[in-house]
């Protein structure tokens, strides 16, 4: 299996002027990307760091990200990249858990480090003063050699689910699903030459890291942008002739609402890869008719090294079975579905969705119960609930703790969120649960209106009634302005919900 190591000294050779990076009209080709990540291997070996030491880096994405990737793996240590719109403690808890020695800092973010209630890292060096921390250091070839399995990359879940923990992750998360791929011959998702591919989630983020790192290694043409912005995805697919894309459902959703978007603006594009978040049919259709390309699902968590599962672009079918399907696992992944004690449950039972799969994490930096709680045998505990069909379609309702237990009954906010979408007249909508003296929990609906057609709660209630058992029925509808969701497009469930329990501690199923 390959690593990231070698990635830029092959394309170097066979490709040197094909651009590897095009970012906010800076372009750098394999062959200055194998250059710039040596020298940044060399100068992080210079300041005295060891291989497995962590490197973290906190800025928007720049060319300079993927120099400071390469250049992590090239020296053996381990990147941490952070969140940059993360307050100083949220920052300071993820440079001190994951002992970063040397912090790459973007100029824009140096008053988040200031604010930290801890010492910085030992070693801050500023995108500014680039030339000045790495200039004097050769660009030749380095030493270190890795193997699969010699962690590259620590990322910080978004804390969604509680206080974010380190995912460590090696070399082999970003090769094991191509390799699968390839060696089967499967196009559900493919990197061709001259592919020009646009990088829409950050790099902080599992999805966006991946997409750029599975298209280095193919010798495609990677376009990021400093941050994601609807109109600016749109012009650049337009502008740079973009053929592939990996985005997240809020994108696509934002991209298909900017003000005079068509089919025109995405003509060049071939393939669309999404997910991080469930897609609300009525999103994937219209998605699937304007883009008029072919989609590819893919479905996993940071601690599966990203996609596990994915939805061919085959089962992409308008009204379609699989419509609702996450996808089938890859060669040499597996899925299977348990019950609360742990039980193999058949196909059609709903369970939590366990994934065994070659890209999985390492483990949760520092935290050996908590791995030992997620990993078990080599199995990944998702905490997504969700059953796998017959044919081993995997369909996920959505994550285990948002789940809403009315009388007994649990009940999946997606499923809600879907078919409220289905109404012309709502743009968007997150369902919660709230306390209920009789039930336990209501189902309380937030729904961003149409502001060409606004439906009345009566409106919504009808629309809903033949389409969802009435345990599953909203009690209560409230409009607001846009849903809070954090930089990977995930709702903010949590911000919603706690409106309604105050300090009461919610029963989680
Ligand atoms: P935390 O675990 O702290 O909440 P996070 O939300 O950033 O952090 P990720 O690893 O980014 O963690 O997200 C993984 C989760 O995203 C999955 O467990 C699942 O709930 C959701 N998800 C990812 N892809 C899909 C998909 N295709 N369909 C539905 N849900 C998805």
């Amino acid at each position: 299996m390959k690593t990231l190591v070698q990635t830029t000294r092959r394309h170097a050779e066979h490709r040197p002027d094909t651009p590897a990076v095009l970012c906010e009209g800076r372009t750098l080709t394999y062959a200055e990307l194998h250059r710039a990540s040596n020298r940044v291997a060399h100068a992080i070996r210079a300041a005295g760091l060891v291989p497995g030491d962590r490197v973290a880096y906190l800025g928007k994405e720049s060319e300079h990200y993927y120099e400071i990737l390469f250049g992590c793996a090239k020296s053996g240590t381990v990147l941490v990249p952070v969140n940059w719109r993360l307050t100083a403690p949220e920052v300071s808890h993820i440079l001190q858990d994951s002992a970063t020695r040397l912090l790459f800092l973007e100029d824009e973010f140096a008053k988040i480090v200031e604010g930290m209630p801890t010492a910085p890292p030992e070693t801050v060096v500023s995108l500014a003063a680039w030339e000045e921390w790495c200039g004097q250091h050769g660009d030749g070839e380095t030493e270190f050699d890795a193997t699969p399995d010699t962690p590259v990359a620590q990322l910080y879940t978004s804390g969604t689910t509680g206080l974010p923990k380190g995912v460590v992750l090696a070399h082999r998360s970003f090769f094991a699903i191509r390799e699968a791929l390839a060696g089967e011959g499967l196009d559900w998702i493919d990197w061709r030459p001259g592919d020009i591919a646009l990088v829409g989630i950050p790099g902080f983020h599992i999805g966006g890291l991946w997409w750029a790192t599975q298209n280095l290694d193919a010798g495609t043409t990677v376009v990021a942008m400093r941050a994601f912005e609807a109109r600016r995805a749109v012009d650049l697919i337009r502008d740079l002739g973009i053929t592939t894309a990996c985005v997240v459902p809020a994108m696509l959703r934002m991209m298909l609402t900017e003000p005079g978007v068509s089919g025109k603006d995405f003509t060049t594009l071939r393939k669309t890869v999404y997910g991080g978040s469930p897609i609300s049919e009525a999103l994937l259709e219209e998605s699937l008719a304007v883009l008029d390309c072919e989609f590819a699902q893919i479905y996993g968590l940071t601690e599966t090294g990203n996609t596990a599962v994915c939805l061919p672009p085959a089962a992409h079918v308008p009204g379609g079975p699989l419509m609702q399907a996450a996808g089938r696992p890859y060669p040499g992944v597996r899925a299977k579905v348990i019950d609360g004690d742990g039980r193999e449950l058949p196909p059609g039972a709903v369970g939590e969705v366990c994934l065994h799969t070659p890209a999985r994490m390492v483990e949760y930096w520092g935290l050996p119960d908590r791995t030992a709680e997620t990993l078990v045998d080599d199995w990944i505990h998702t905490g997504d609930a969700g059953y796998l069909d017959e044919d081993g379609y995997v369909f996920i309702r959505d994550r285990i703790k948002d789940a809403i237990l009315v009388a007994g009954e649990n009940v999946y906010p997606a499923e809600i969120e879907n078919a409220l979408e289905s109404h012309p007249g709502v743009a968007e909508a997150v369902v919660v649960g709230a306390p209920d003296e009789r039930w336990g929990e209501y189902v309380h609906a937030f729904v961003v209106a149409d502001p060409g057609q606004p439906p009345s709660p009566r409106d919504l209630h009808t629309h809903l009634v033949p389409r969802l058992a009435s345990f599953k029925l909203p009690a209560r509808y409230e409009f607001i302005d846009s849903v809070p969701r954090n930089p990977s497009g995930k709702i903010l469930r949590r911000a919603l919900r706690d409106r309604f329990w105050g300090d009461t501690a919610r029963k989680v199923n």
